[in-house]
């Protein structure tokens, strides 16, 4: 007898197969059946011809901290996320030591804008390694299933200390690190991950710790890897970082390497398709690179009390350590906004944020009412309106109002033709919602159901089953997941129901949900009708199952076993 079957839906198999109409049976955690399926079951559910796919595999995000005071790693589970990779671009919060842990979260709060405040209120340290960190995932529980890298940033804090974000590391300091990683390898982490780009700033604006290391440091720290005999390792790549060393690795270590984040820069259109290209001649030569895209256009909310949209920019830096009244008068200096003014407009950088597009940024809400009138126009209409220059017309009114306007900016990836280009690049792997961070700014946990509802159904750049084998078979495929992403006998019951006519998210909107009163936006599902996590149905219609956290079930697994 089956625990649960799942009566006429179309099934999409995570492989990329023809949709079929078929029924899913579900026995003690596990797909018993998939097709027409036989015998009584305890529970049925008829699908009525809706979509049947695994569950979404979120390979980016930055649920680390989150998960210890949120296993249910809200929102992505209600979005069909039912398996989250942690500790993307190196940014862990293990190991480390007592005396770190505040320097941890202070350059958290940084790099991934996440609220200092809500994470010192929030974040449960009850462990110290990498091992004992997934160990006490573990003991709590998650809702959906995890699994972690070991974080370049982390292990050289931990290493160095205060010298982390400061200098090149000795080689007995390589040594050292090295034991961190293999250590987190054979524990069970899924690979090893860095950052080395320029909008990676931690703490007093110091660089993160990884974008120090030599390329020395790196090829000791990825071949652990290869010793291992497991893993993938992923890096946030700045300009100064080539596909080409890259590759290199790749054949040292005869491992996968995830290279994010291409994401299209109007500035300089080319760059990640030279990127992409740079990628596939690689795959030709016997190597395995993929470049991690987003299915989404990147938009922030912020404000200029922490405008991380302009704190990659190297004429930035003079504001970056400041606060209070020093802040101010910096944003009021004119030597400073012509060096920032140049740098926009300046030789385009593809790892730059923001190029210039006054057009595409937005007065989100303004701070005080007589500004009004500015509601909802973009900095480029507010500067022609006044005859100032847009970068002055926005600080001055951000100034006016005390830093509070809140300000909407479509960054990159805003040239749906370029993105439809990459969606369907050979060896682009659809990644980046960094799902976990940036709360305040924009929030892409939902890429799966935007991928299904505007790529699949309103631009019919991709089919229905090609958009479920990205999300899903494509992805563990990489990361060597093993028994998900594909439904069939013997898989893991990680599954998503959806309507294909109506799957999307809904309009952003901001919530006050978090540790310490902290805001967030959110974007909410729109089509999902069931997702179920090894078995167990941890969202519905109306969104994550409250019975369920009455109960205080929590059905993921820390996945600690990879293919190699
Ligand atoms: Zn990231």
């Amino acid at each position: 007898m089956h625990d649960l079957v799942i009566r006429n839906a179309l099934l999409l198999d995570g492989l990329g197969s023809a949709p079929v109409r078929g029924d899913l049976g579900v026995t003690q955690g596990l797909i018993s059946s998939v097709g027409e399926v036989k015998g009584s079951a305890k529970e049925t559910l008829n699908a009525d011809g809706l979509a049947l796919m695994p569950g979404i595999i979120d390979n980016h995000t930055h649920y680390d901290a989150q998960l210890t005071w949120d296993p249910q790693a809200s929102p992505s589970p209600a979005l069909g996320v039912t398996t989250a990779i942690i500790g993307n671009c190196g940014f862990t919060i293990a190991p480390c030591r007592p005396a770190d842990r505040d320097l941890i979260l202070k350059n958290l709060t940084q790099v991934e804008g996440m609220s200092i405040d809500v994470l010192r209120a929030g974040t449960r340290w009850e462990f110290e390694s990498v091992p004992e960190f997934f160990g006490m995932l573990e003991r709590q529980g998650v809702a959906l299933n995890v699994a972690g890298f070991v974080g370049h940033s982390s292990v050289r804090t931990y290493v160095m200390g205060e010298d982390a974000p400061r200098r090149a590391a000795t080689a007995a300091e390589i040594a050292q690190m090295k034991d961190l990683v293999l250590g987190g390898l054979r524990a069970g982490a899924i690979g090893f991950a860095t950052s080395t780009s320029p909008n990676h700033n931690g703490h007093g604006g110091l660089p993160m710790p990884s974008r120090l290391a030599d390329d020395q440091e790196l090829r000791a720290l990825v071949g652990c890897l290869k010793e291992a005999g497991r893993g993938v390792f992923m890096l946030t790549k700045g300009g100064q970082t080539g596909v080409d060393f890259l590759e290199e690795l790749a054949a040292d270590t005869g491992r996968p390497v995830v290279v994010a984040a291409l994401l299209h820069n109007n500035a300089n259109p080319r760059n990640v398709f030279d990127d992409l290209e740079r990628i596939s001649a690689a795959n030709r030569r016997g190597r395995r690179l993929y470049g991690a895209i987003s299915c989404c256009p990147l938009t922030m909310d912020f404000t200029l009390h922490s405008p991380y949209t302009f704190e990659g920019l190297a004429a930035w830096k003079p504001a970056l350590s400041l606060s209070g009244k020093e802040y101010r008068l910096k944003l009021k200096d004119e030597e400073f906004r012509r060096a920032v003014r140049a740098e926009v407009t300046g030789t385009p950088v593809a790892t730059r944020l923001f190029n210039g597009e006054w057009d595409k940024v937005y007065v989100e809400n303004v701070g005080r009412p007589q500004n009004a009138k500015w509601q909802q126009q973009t900095v480029a209409d507010m500067a022609r309106a006044t005859g100032a220059d847009p970068l002055d017309a926005m600080l001055d009114l951000a100034l006016a109002e005390d830093l509070d306007t809140e300000f909407s900016a479509l960054l990159l990836n805003s040239d749906e033709t370029a993105v439809a280009a990459m969606l369907r690049h050979p060896h682009s792997l659809v990644s980046l919602s960094d799902a976990g961070a940036h709360l305040t700014l924009f929030n892409d946990a939902g890429f799966g159901l935007h991928l299904l509802g505007h790529w699949v159904r309103e631009k019919k750049v991709l089919s229905l089953a090609q958009a479920a084998r990205k999300l899903t078979g494509d992805t563990a495929a990489v990361f060597g997941i093993q028994g998900r992403g594909k439904l069939a006998e013997g898989y893991a019951a990680d599954l998503f129901l959806f309507d294909p006519a109506t799957v999307g998210r809904g309009a952003k909107k901001r919530v006050q949900d978090l540790p310490a009163g902290g805001t967030r936006l959110i974007m909410p599902p729109l089509g999902v009708h069931g997702v179920w996590v090894n078995g167990e149905r941890v969202a519905d219609e109306r969104g994550m199952r409250a019975e369920l956290q009455r109960a205080h079930k929590l059905p993921g697994r820390v996945l600690r076993e990879f293919l190699s």
